[in-house]
């Protein structure tokens, strides 16, 4: 086969472990998942009320403008309904914006370690990879403008970011693009917005306004509680929202994950709550970690990466035995530490049990 030369080394992507295959490796009843960021609580009650009632014609293609969904966003943000661009999941906005802009003879610049499918769809478009080393787990903005040229076309941001939970600060994120030039495009990858409590964290949208070659990206796969629906989307000017939608394929976002989306966005206070009890969650976390002699990042997310100066892969292993899933640091550029979901106050304390085993095995051993 004519292989394009770009995507000979390139490995599918390998998502944490399922509940199923762990069931089946060890025959266990109970599994926590807490490895891919998911709400512990699930999703508005609105969505499950509105999937009982909804009469489906299975027959009928979905809407290729999405325009239920497409009228609950706009308004939830106030913007123009020309302004956003749906996907199936944000991961297929970040393919659809590599697949119009990157190419061979150009380049992107993003953070490493981050989110892994920014540098995936560079690989598959051929574009030139230029990663820059966080520095103590946060952008490290000034050497990202070191590396800008005449071939660079996307700038990859992500805050909060996967796997570490730091966040861009707003004064920071101003300085940083008011030096990046106006045709370059500046992907804000906002995923975990929604979780967010620092005071300094940008409000993004209203920057929308002042630079036109920045695109904000959002998901109903994390606080909204819907990522097995497959909902995400960008945000931008018209202009630059006009220019990807050839690249859509027609029906990418499917009749009932337009509905549950637009009725998720609708119920605000399932959000808010969801909000506080991760925060107490996060700080049962820090606590826990603080006692233990664990280093962490402090997170704007629903999750946190635990550093416990071993293999990660054998903390993982060992906690996947006891129920728990989690991730492993190995394959997220943190080889001795795991990333945590924050789960429901019981699952934090299992998990944090079975941590505790691992930590005082390992030493007495
Ligand atoms: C989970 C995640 C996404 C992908 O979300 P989907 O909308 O489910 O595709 C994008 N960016 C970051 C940083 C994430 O953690």
């Amino acid at each position: 086969m004519r292989w394009k030369n770009a995507i000979l080394d390139l490995k599918p992507y390998q998502p944490g472990k399922s509940i199923e295959e762990v069931k089946k490796m060890f025959g266990l009843e109970k599994i926590t998942k807490l490895a891919s960021n998911e709400n512990p609580f699930g999703c508005s009650p609105e969505v499950l009320k509105a999937l009982h009632e909804k009469k489906n014609n299975f027959a009928l293609y979905p809407d290729g403008y999405a325009t239920i969904l497409r009228e609950a966003v706009a308004k939830h943000h106030g913007l123009s309904e020309k302004q956003f661009i749906f996907g199936n999941g944000s991961d297929e906005v970040i393919q659809l914006i590599s697949r119009s802009i990157l190419e061979p003879g150009k380049n992107t610049i993003m953070p490493t370690p981050s989110f892994p499918q920014y540098k995936h769809n560079a690989i598959l478009e051929g574009a030139e990879i230029r990663e820059v080393e966080l520095v103590d787990g946060e952008h490290d903005l000034d050497s990202m403008l070191r590396q800008i040229d005449e071939n660079t076309a996307v700038i990859w941001l992500c805050s909060p970011n996967n796997p570490t939970g730091t966040y861009i600060q707003e004064t920071k994120l101003n300085a940083f693009l008011e030096k990046v030039p106006q045709d370059i495009l500046v992907v804000l990858d906002e995923a975990y917005y929604e979780y967010v409590e620092a005071d300094d964290y940008p409000e993004s949208i209203k920057l929308l306004e002042k630079y036109k070659n920045i695109m904000i990206l959002r998901t109903f796969s994390k606080i909204y509680g819907l990522a097995s629906f497959r909902v995400g989307y960008g945000i931008s000017s018209e202009e630059i929202i006009s220019r990807l939608e050839p690249a859509r394929e027609p029906f990418n976002v499917n009749s009932l994950a337009m509905l549950v989306a637009a009725k998720a966005i609708q119920d605000q206070d399932f959000i808010q709550k969801c909000k506080t009890e991760n925060r107490k969650g996060l700080h049962a976390y820090y606590s826990f970690c603080e006692a233990e002699g664990l280093s962490y990042y402090p997170s704007q997310g629903n999750f946190i990466l635990i550093d416990f100066g071993v293999d990660g892969d054998e903390v993982f292993q060992y906690l996947m035995r006891k129920g728990y899933i989690v991730r492993s640091g190995k394959a997220l550029g943190f080889p001795t530490a795991v990333r945590v979901t924050v789960g429901t106050e019981e699952q934090n304390e299992g998990l944090m049990k079975a941590m505790k085993e691992f930590l005082h095995e390992t030493v007495t051993t």
